[in-house]
């Protein structure tokens, strides 16, 4: 089977989480009776230290739900430029959500300057739409990946805080950010009103986010879950995955950061391709090619059986630290190699 470095989205359930889905206990999720959502829907609120937790079948439609629900038609919402939601998830806000998205810079690590944020939040006038929310991102995909820490955020949330308005994190791979760090989740998020985060990413679930908050938010969420058609059924089978993620796959993120930072260093040795390796915190690593035109770089790759991105690889469950090495022998050679004639 190829190395498939292109992104953490590619990786399989485990054994367990398969046999975890085999054997769940089910129920109409529609009704409310699926006990093994439930489960889950507890547990990842816990995790996170929020009141209550929502199965949702995507990172978009998390974030979107969060979207609709914080917000009302022709509000503002202030998020980083470089932001998954701005860039990625086709102008859902816009299109479903009818709200105007104001964006700051974002640094170097993601992280967005209160200062910016606090001269965006638009005062009462009549000209004026309504700030109704400020989103960050933790990790920050664009941003090599980069693990915000709580004192990074803390000026941002201060500043929705003083005005009233709810923050948002996109952590998608918000346990990769707690990994990488050390600190536990419910920590890192302590400021947020509400969080997204993935289980089919670096979790390895096959299906699944979840949006956590407080209780309110979370049944006035379930209403646009249901108006976005993300209301599942027996979807006990895919929450039994998401269980066994939170339990037993948020320890081995560490060993997807001790791969990324391998592989980041090894390209970073090999002639024609630069990688910044002192930047790379979690399972991301953005990387150039200046021997040869990208797509011969990717498409060599692909020959030697090593799937990567045009600029981007990930690292995730499944890939090991000898697939690590198996890719940059494959780089090693695709660059002495040079490109066909
Ligand atoms: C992947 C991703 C999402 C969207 O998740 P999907 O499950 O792919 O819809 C949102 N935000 C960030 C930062 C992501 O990396």
């Amino acid at each position: 089977m190829a190395i498939d470095l292109r992104s953490d989205t590619v990786s399989h359930p485990s054994p367990a989480m398969r046999r975890a889905m085999a054997s769940a206990v089910v129920g109409d999720d529609g009704f409310g009776d699926d006990p093994t959502v439930q489960r889950l829907e507890v547990m990842a609120a816990q995790r996170l230290g929020k009141e209550a937790g929502l199965f949702v079948s995507s990172g978009t439609m998390g974030n979107l739900i969060a979207l609709l629900t914080h917000t009302e038609r022709g509000d503002e919402v202030i998020a980083g430029e470089q932001c998954h939601i701005v860039l990625a998830e086709v102008a859902g806000s816009a299109a479903l959500g009818r709200v105007q998205l104001r964006t700051v810079p974002n640094g170097p690590r993601g992280a967005l300057d209160s200062g910016r944020v606090r001269a965006l939040i638009r005062p009462e006038n009549v000209h004026f739409p309504r700030t109704a929310l400020i989103c960050l991102e933790n990790t920050h995909n664009r941003c090599n990946g980069a693990a915000l820490s709580r004192d990074e955020m803390a000026p941002v949330a201060a500043v929705a805080r003083e005005a009233g308005i709810p923050l948002h994190i996109d952590g998608a791979r918000i346990f990769n950010a707690a990994v990488a760090q050390g600190v536990h989740p419910a920590d890192l998020v302590a400021e947020a009103d509400t969080v997204q985060f993935c289980l089919s990413k670096g979790l390895a679930c096959p299906i699944g986010s979840m949006i956590v908050g407080s209780g309110d938010f979370i049944r006035r969420a379930r209403r646009y879950r249901q108006m976005v058609g993300g209301t599942m059924r027996q979807s006990g089978v895919l929450a039994a995955a998401g269980i066994i993620a939170l339990e037993e796959m948020v320890g081995r993120l560490a060993e997807d950061h001790a791969n990324a930072r391998r592989l980041a260093h090894g390209l970073a040795s090999i002639p024609g391709l630069a990688c910044d390796a002192g930047v790379v915190e979690t399972n991301i690593l953005y990387y150039s090619v200046s021997g040869m035109p990208a797509p011969a770089f990717t498409a060599a790759m692909e020959a030697r059986g090593v799937l990567v991105g045009g600029n981007r690889m990930v690292t995730h469950y499944g890939i090991s630290e000898s697939d690590i090495d198996e890719a940059l022998s494959a780089a090693r050679a695709v660059m002495s190699a040079g490109v066909p004639a």
